[in-house]
């Protein structure tokens, strides 16, 4: 009984995995033939300052809203096209969309903004093989040029794993970037295998603090210490840190009390579209935190 259970089994798995694979078929066939301009959209995600739940930048997400697939994440076809090289020009596009859409931002607050209003940054992922590309530097000035958005308005979101290799040229490449003074965040800050000397010897303005450890912040003296200590080291340094993934205001409390300055979470907002972000921008500030002192901070 057990040999066919187990045969049952093994066949469930390997009906699965042809499933998989179809899929993933399916999606590359699709991510081939769309093109960009008309098949991906760019939803916008605030990092808020904890404190006051004032918005100081978004992040830009991109998003595949499917024929028949729903709205499919990044999740799903961000490898594939990191293994065709689509990344390449889909990381361009979303480039150019999010410096355009921090130039409103900006239009917005000089016009209609009150002193407390800053216009917000915007930030954007990078993958691995776009960073590598030859051509990734002057992505990065034409869509500046092209959009006219203020360099210092602009966060590149790199990964731990870019740094691994190929320290020289990565130095070479990270400082020409910087030298246009657009910031570099490290992503998933914690998850990665690169040694953490990187820190001192990069070009690196900004820590975000991956969601798993926000997560697990509450359950154990443990846990909580590993996240302070991340900020610690991060202010230490100099660093900016964001907390990625903030869900409820426990979580937003224990990240204030212990000197992390920038979170971005559900808490606040999900990821919304460009015209909802330029709407948030001179809302008044999110959480429930903002919410409770609001009332007598207004006045
Ligand atoms: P990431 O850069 O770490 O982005 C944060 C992810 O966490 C986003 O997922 C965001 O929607 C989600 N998130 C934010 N707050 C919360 C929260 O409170 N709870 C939960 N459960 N999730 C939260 P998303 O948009 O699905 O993106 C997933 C990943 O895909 C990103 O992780 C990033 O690595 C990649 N990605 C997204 N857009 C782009 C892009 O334009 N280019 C590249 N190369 N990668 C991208
Ligand atoms: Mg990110
Ligand atoms: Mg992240
Ligand atoms: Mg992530």
């Amino acid at each position: 009984a057990a040999k066919t259970a187990g045969k049952r089994q093994w066949r469930r798995y390997h009906a699965d995995l042809q499933r998989g694979m179809a899929e993933r078929a399916r999606l590359q066939e699709g991510l081939d033939s769309s093109p960009i301009e008309s098949s991906f959209m760019v939803l916008y995600q605030p990092i808020v300052e904890l404190a006051s739940g004032r918005i100081a930048g978004f992040e830009a997400l991109v998003r595949w809203p499917h024929s028949t697939q729903g709205m499919v994440l990044p999740e799903q076809f961000i490898t594939l096209a990191e293994e065709s090289g689509q990344i390449v020009p889909l990381g361009a596009w979303v480039l150019d969309q999010a410096a355009a859409e921090a130039v409103r931002w900006e239009d917005s607050v000089l016009r209609e903004g009150t002193a407390d209003h800053n216009a917000p940054y915007v930030s954007v992922n990078v993958s691995p093989r776009q960073f590598r590309d030859e051509g990734f530097y002057h992505v990065i000035r034409r869509a500046l040029e092209l959009s006219g958005v203020e360099p210092s308005s602009v966060v590149l979101e790199l990964t731990e794993n870019v740094l691994m290799y190929n320290d020289e040229r990565i130095l070479a490449e990270m400082s020409s970037l910087t030298d246009l003074g657009i910031r570099i965040a490290i992503d998933d800050f914690g998850t990665g295998y690169s040694s953490l000397s990187y820190l001192r010897e990069f070009p690196i303005s900004i820590l975000k603090i991956d969601k798993s450890f926000v997560d697990e912040l509450g359950r154990s003296p443990e846990q909580y210490a590993l996240v302070e200590g991340i900020t610690h080291l991060a202010n230490t340094l100099g660093l900016t840190v964001i907390a990625e993934g903030v869900e409820d205001v426990r979580q937003q409390e224990s990240l204030i009390s212990m000197g992390c300055p920038f979170g971005q979470g559900y808490l606040f907002a999900e990821p919304v579209g460009a015209e909802e972000a330029e709407h948030l921008v001179l809302a008044p500030p999110l959480g429930q935190l903002a919410g409770l002192r609001g009332i007598s901070a207004d006045r």
